[in-house]
């Protein structure tokens, strides 16, 4: 892994998007992560990405707002050549049926979901793609189980908002393939994050864990981990791939 290969990781700061952060420094790459709150977590992770020897950098970026995901990609241009995009970004909203739904509820969840995923991906492809003058990269993107589960009485509206991660994943594999550009996405079950108290549902970990069929939650290291060789030359003849990592769920 060439130090200078720079990897952006969206919703760095915290959960998922952490673990995945330190893990590829770790791996060699120069980590530009984004977070829209939360600044001191998402400090704490470049520091602790820095003490280690890496080369880490923070932006507050929205990834629902266009200027905001170009000023992302311009910081990340300053590291060095883009090699990797992980879109993992991503809101819950809180329990409720379709029939209950607001049209900004739902638009909030297309935007940042789906519409942010889409922004950052055109961005990536622009920087990576050979017949742009790139030398090809990867692209990860945070899908979930809900997107086959539908989340009935729960939050359609995210799975759905899944459902799309999906067909991008798909679609934009197949238009990129013969760009240098591999393109992937992990759909995790329950994993111990606070993405469930975002929703509402701080309990939801112990509550549905145990239904699992390996009996617990996943970590967000579990999910880092296969994002990574998703990234890596090991996954070199993978794209277009939907990677279940959900115990079984
Ligand atoms: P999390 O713990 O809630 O962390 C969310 C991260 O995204 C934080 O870094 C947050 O930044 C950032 N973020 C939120 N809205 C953003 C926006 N508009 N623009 C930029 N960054 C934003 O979430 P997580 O559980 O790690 O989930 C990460 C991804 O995995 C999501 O796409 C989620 O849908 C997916 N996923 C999670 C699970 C699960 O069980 N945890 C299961 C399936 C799929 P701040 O720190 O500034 O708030």
């Amino acid at each position: 892994m060439n130090g200078s290969s720079v990897a952006i990781v969206t919703g760095g700061s915290r959960g998922i998007g952490r673990a995945v952060s330190l893990l590829l420094a770790e791996r060699g790459y120069a980590i530009c992560l984004s977070y829209v709150s939360d600044s001191a977590a998402a400090q704490a992770v470049v520091d602790a990405i820095t003490a280690k020897g890496g080369k880490a950098l923070a932006v507050r970026s929205d990834v629902g707002d266009e200027a905001d995901v170009i000023a992302l990609f311009q910081a990340a241009d300053k590291l060095g050549r883009l090699a990797a995009l992980v879109n993992n970004a991503g809101v819950v909203d809180l329990k409720s049926d379709v029939a209950d739904m607001s049209a900004a509820r739902l638009q909030r969840m297309m935007n940042t979901n789906v519409v942010g995923s889409f922004l950052c991906a055109r961005e990536a492809v622009r920087r990576m793609s050979t017949k742009r003058g790139g030398a090809g990269g990867v692209i990860v993107n945070l899908s979930s189980v809900a997107a086959r589960l539908g989340g009935p009485g729960q939050f359609v509206d995210y799975a759905a908002s899944k459902g799309a991660i999906d067909s991008l994943t798909i679609g934009l594999a197949r238009e990129v393939a013969g760009e240098g550009i591999r393109v992937n996405a992990v759909a995790p079950g329950i994993i111990a994050t606070e993405i469930h108290a975002s929703g509402g549902e701080p309990d939801r970990v112990e509550r549905l864990g145990p239904g699992v069929p390996m009996g617990r939650a996943g970590t967000a290291e579990e999910v880092a981990a296969p994002i990574a060789w998703l990234l890596s030359e090991e996954a070199s003849y993978t794209t277009g791939a939907i990677l279940d990592v959900g115990g079984g769920r």
